[in-house]
């Protein structure tokens, strides 16, 4: 006689994940279940919900109980999913990249918005740190251009590549794996130079989540020094230009001051903050002219 297993059905299941999150301190419990059932079982959320009463089989309860162990160790669900969305597109995502934040958005909105307004034809723009791709791809969906998207970890250059495949916008970015601090990279012949940088001080690392501080890439998060390295080095870069560019830079939540001081210690007097919609200034606009 074969033993009687448990038949778990989506509502209880759900239900069971839920606690087990709350309790294990997992922020948005009922939802991190639901989004990792839809990983497990490959459906879209809705269909959860019309099949409540249905059973997991043996290998979707299998999948499912792995991902549910990995978020209660803290791991990121986007990294357990393996996809992320930002500004309305699919990435695919993985431990050698920042996950897509949802404040980013504001520096395509940015890099669009001065396309439009200088009237830009297939403008030229570099991307520092490119990651994901998410920000060259994203914008690169929505105009013609021509972007050169760097980053140091050749991870994440394959990374960017396959998610620019995904998104259609290959003939338009060009991903190479370089070193920006060290190696010398000329702003000449952009229109745009665009980065979200990583602008966490060394020191700072401790006091973060540790869906970000164990599992996001450090060298994605801090460049292990004061959190200003890169935007000195792309101050320094952008002075030297010979022709007119616009920087579009993200920065961090209370980082305002310390960008601020450095942006004038170079002399760069054409800049402007521009706010998200928490209203933290979050982009930093530097026009050389
Ligand atoms: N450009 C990517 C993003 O904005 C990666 C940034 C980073 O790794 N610091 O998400």
């Amino acid at each position: 006689m074969s033993e009687a297993v448990k038949i778990w059905k989506i509502l209880d299941i759900l239900k069971v994940t839920e606690e087990l999150f709350a309790k294990n301190n997992i922020s948005k419990p009922r939802l991190n279940a639901e989004l990792l059932l839809c990983g497990a079982l490959k459906t879209k959320r809705i269909n959860l919900y019309l099949d409540f009463e249905k059973p997991l089989n043996e290998t979707e309860l299998a999948v499912y109980r792995s991902m549910v162990k990995r978020r209660i160790n803290r791991e990121p669900l986007q990294y357990i999913l393996g996809e992320a969305e930002f500004y309305g597109l699919k990435f695919f995502i993985n431990r050698s990249v920042l996950i897509p934040r949802q404040e980013t958005e504001l520096l395509v909105d940015k890099t669009l918005e001065i396309i439009s307004t200088q009237r830009l034809e297939n403008p030229k723009i570099l991307d520092i740190g490119t990651g994901s791709g998410c920000i060259s791809i994203a914008a690169a969906s929505r105009v013609l251009c021509s972007i050169r998207a760097i980053d140091i970890s050749r991870e994440a250059v394959k990374t960017a590549q396959a998610n620019s495949d995904l998104n259609n916008t290959s003939s338009r970015i060009e991903f190479i794996q370089k070193d920006f601090i060290n190696d010398n990279e000329s702003f000449n012949g952009y229109n745009l130079v665009i980065s979200n940088p990583p602008y966490i001080a060394e020191f700072e690392i401790n006091t973060l989540e540790p869906e970000v501080k164990d599992y996001e890439p450090k060298s994605a998060l801090s460049d292990n020094s004061d959190g200003l390295s890169f935007y000195r080095k792309i101050f320094e870069t952008a002075i030297q230009t010979i022709e007119p560019l616009t920087v579009l830079l993200e920065t961090g939540d209370g980082k305002k001051e310390k960008v601020e001081e450095l942006v004038q210690q170079y002399g760069i007097k054409n800049y402007t903050f521009h706010k998200d919609l928490l209203n933290i200034e979050r982009v930093l606009e530097i026009n050389i002219i």
